[in-house]
């Protein structure tokens, strides 16, 4: 395998002010939903990217003061020196393999509501704060001296950030977070001092800051400078003006980071945003600056990536999700190994994870955030234990990720699929609209597994009960999937609903199979709240049927609040005509009508119906699992038979995935009992008294 001439381009080194960057993939700062909680898990993540070959790896944002954090939210923190050892476990982990080291520091003025710090938040100009979470809370407006502190809590940053060894800088000012671009834009900026009004003004306390930076770290570290490609509305810091901004400081920092506009724009998800969606808003920034380009855009094909170079559009590939799901992308281009990188499918479940204050997954990439938690690699996997052979029930999600683990291991692997067509749920939902992508899970994986000696996959194979003990299988996982209910049982109804026989009822498995209903007036019950009861409107109005929408919730698809796609949604539901019936649910479903109850008041409403979809919850099919367990299996040779994935626990697709993996790397492991099956940090107890006597 040999890398195509045209990509060449991609590992050509490149200067960024006294720091050279050994090739074109740049790894922009993501979140991590681990931050300063989970110091270690952080560093090891960022170390197998330098492994996989970026040029330039990032922190996520990284809170310099405590009167500016974003609790609930957990980011990096550099408050005071005590921060900076963990912080220089990560620049040792990002410099392992020669990338350069890039620490964001961030300062969120306007958006940093101080929940745990209970400092009265600063910002250019007072309001209420701007977050996901509208709390109730408003900044006051900074004085001269707060201006002036200010500038020396960056540059406390900068000298802590040198001290841990970073060699980059970047001052984040993108996605309407940062007080960076809060001075620049006129919605956030409307002082009448110095610091505001013309853009020279707007931009006086970027120039300073940048001057303190270069003062207090000697030249020796470059600054980057994050920005937002395009605010929306008239007040915002518009593409326009950022380009006039632009020509005017062309040199002012060692380059230029782009980022679309608000973060929901700049990481959409695949369903609603193609690769490389920022093209229009960055083309021609180039020619303003002698300062390279970074920009994002979910890149993951090489060729686009040489293209967005050599046409002169960006310097740098930046990257977060596509590094995410594969860090060992740059590697994978510069050995030719193309058919080995794994794409990121722009579900944002990685996203959610920081939403969500959990940790982040990766539908992809298993061992995203596990790599020094359970010590998984996104490559490797341990070798196998004392027993040689498997069989994986089931090739969903969950079925090809568990026998692409074990075959890593070193396992005889044995797949048996009861279809025709590998990738259980993936290979039906790639069908619905916008959700193409997804296919990447399944795709990925059976390429994998046809290149691997070790495997056979048995295609129209529905195995009962005695065909799995007939195997005589070391260890047998049983990943048969989940079934979309039609009782309309959920979170809200824990018992089925009253339903007359005669209403034609449906559930997402019944779209699947090609059977919507068409040219008739459809009510969509859902009570999943995540993406597939809006897909299937979509659906359901490119079939001709007029569409109710109807949820508990006080919002279609909550919990896509955490994908940052629901906005998305609810403008989409409401321009393609949907009637959406928030805050109710049906009590019965008649013969043509169903009766609606406010979730609130109870009081009930009628809405006639011709057709019912139902989206609430999915029963595991696990019956196989229990049927073998009945039989004496261990007699048959079977050392442990497991039921894994949505089969155990229906959830979503970086769920199956994660819980193939989990089985595979569990084989011929000892039992943990009841100790942990995960590493983690405990806060060191402070040794002194409170601070009152
Ligand atoms: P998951 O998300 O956990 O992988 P899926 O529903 O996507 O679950 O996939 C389950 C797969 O298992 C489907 O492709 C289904 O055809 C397959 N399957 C179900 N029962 C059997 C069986 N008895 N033998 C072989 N394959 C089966
Ligand atoms: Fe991409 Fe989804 Fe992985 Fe995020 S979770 S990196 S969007 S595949």
């Amino acid at each position: 395998m040999t890398r195509l001439p045209a990509h060449d381009i991609l590992f050509t080194p490149m200067q960024i002010g006294p720091k050279t960057a050994k090739n074109r993939f740049y790894q922009v700062p993501h979140c991590n939903g681990g931050g300063y909680r989970d110091p270690s898990a952080v560093a090891e993540m960022r170390r197998t990217k330098a492994e996989g070959g970026w040029g330039v790896i990032f922190t996520e944002q990284t809170e310099i003061h405590p009167s500016s954090e974003i609790t609930p939210f957990i980011e990096q923190h550099l408050w005071d020196d005590r921060d900076i050892p963990a912080l220089a476990r990560m620049a040792e982990a990002m410099k392992s393999h020669g990338a350069l080291a890039g620490i964001q520091l961030a300062y969120s003025g306007i958006n940093g509501p101080n929940l745990y710090s209970r400092e009265v938040p600063l910002a250019v100009t007072g309001g209420p704060i701007l977050t996901f979470t509208a709390d109730p809370v408003q900044a006051r407006t900074m004085d001269r001296e707060d201006i002036r502190n200010l500038r020396r809590w960056f540059r406390n940053a900068f000298r802590r950030s040198q001290q841990a060894g970073f060699d980059l800088i970047c001052l984040y000012g993108a996605h309407g977070f940062g007080i960076l671009q809060h001075f620049l834009s006129r919605a956030t900026n409307q002082r009448s001092d110095e610091y505001g009004g013309s853009l020279t003004n707007r931009s006086r306390f970027l120039r300073e800051v940048i001057e303190d930076m270069r003062d207090t770290t000697k030249g020796e570290l470059a600054v980057t400078l994050r920005m937002s490609l395009h605010e929306a509305g008239a007040y915002g810091f518009s593409n326009a003006e950022l380009r006039d901004f632009i020509e005017m400081h062309g040199n002012l920092p060692d380059l230029w980071d782009l980022a679309h506009g608000t973060w929901e724009s700049c990481s959409g998800t695949s369903r609603f945003t193609p690769e490389g969606a920022q093209e229009d808003l960055v083309k021609g920034i180039k020619a303003l600056t002698p300062k390279p380009v970074v920009g994002v855009g979910r890149f993951t094909s090489p060729d686009a990536m040489a293209r967005q170079i050599r046409a002169g559009i960006l310097d740098f590939i930046g990257a977060a999700r596509p590094s995410i799901a594969d860090p060992f992308l740059p590697k994978k281009v510069e050995e030719g190994r193309y058919e080995d990188i794994r794409e990121c499918i722009g579900c944002n479940i990685c996203v959610s994870g920081d939403m969500t204050q959990g940790i982040s997954r990766c539908t992809q990439n298993t061992a995203f955030m596990e790599e020094w938690r359970k010590g998984w690699h996104p490559e490797r996997a341990r070798p196998r234990g004392a027993s040689e052979s498997v069989l994986i029930v089931g090739a969903g999600p969950t079925g090809l990720e568990a026998a692409l683990q074990a075959a890593r291991r070193g396992y005889r692997v044995a797949l048996a699929e009861a279809g025709t067509t590998l990738g259980g749920r993936v290979a039906r939902e790639r069908n619905l609209p916008g959700l193409s992508a997804w296919g990447r899970v399944a795709d990925y994986r059976i390429g994998q597994l046809a290149r691997m000696a070790n495997v056979e996959i048995y295609r129209n194979s529905p195995l009962t009960p005695g065909d799995i003990l007939a195997t005589g299988a070391d260890h047998v996982a049983v990943a048969t999937g989940a079934i979309w209910r039609r009782d309309a049982v959920a979170r809200l109804h824990l018992h089925p609903i009253p339903t007359d026989p005669a209403m034609p009822l449906f559930t997402p498995d019944d779209l699947m199979d090609g059977k919507a209903p068409e040219g008739l007036t459809v009510a969509i019950y859902d009570d999943d709240h995540f993406y597939m009861g809006s897909v299937l409107a979509e659906l359901l109005v490119a079939k001709g049927n007029r569409v109710h929408f109807i949820t508990p919730a006080a919002k279609a698809a909550e919990w896509t609040e955490n994908t940052l796609e629901q906005r998305t949604i609810m403008r989409r539901l409401l321009e393609s005509g949907v009637d959406v019936h928030l805050n109710k649910s049906p009590e019965t479903i008649g013969r043509d009508e169903l009766t609606l109850a406010c979730t609130w008041t109870g009081r009930l409403t009628a809405l006639p119906a011709e057709a019912v979809v139902l989206v609430t919850s999915r029963t595991p099919d696990d019956q196989l699992y229990h049927a073998t367990r009945a039989l004496d299996w261990q007699g048959a040779g079977i050392r442990s038979l497991k039921l894994i994935g949505d089969a155990a626990a229906p959830g979503p697709i970086a769920w199956a995935t994660y819980a193939g993996r989990n089985w595979a790397e569990g084989l011929d492991q000892p039992d943990p009992g009841d100790a942990l099956t995960f590493r983690r940090e405990i806060a060191a107890l402070d040794s002194g008294p409170g601070l009152l006597p």
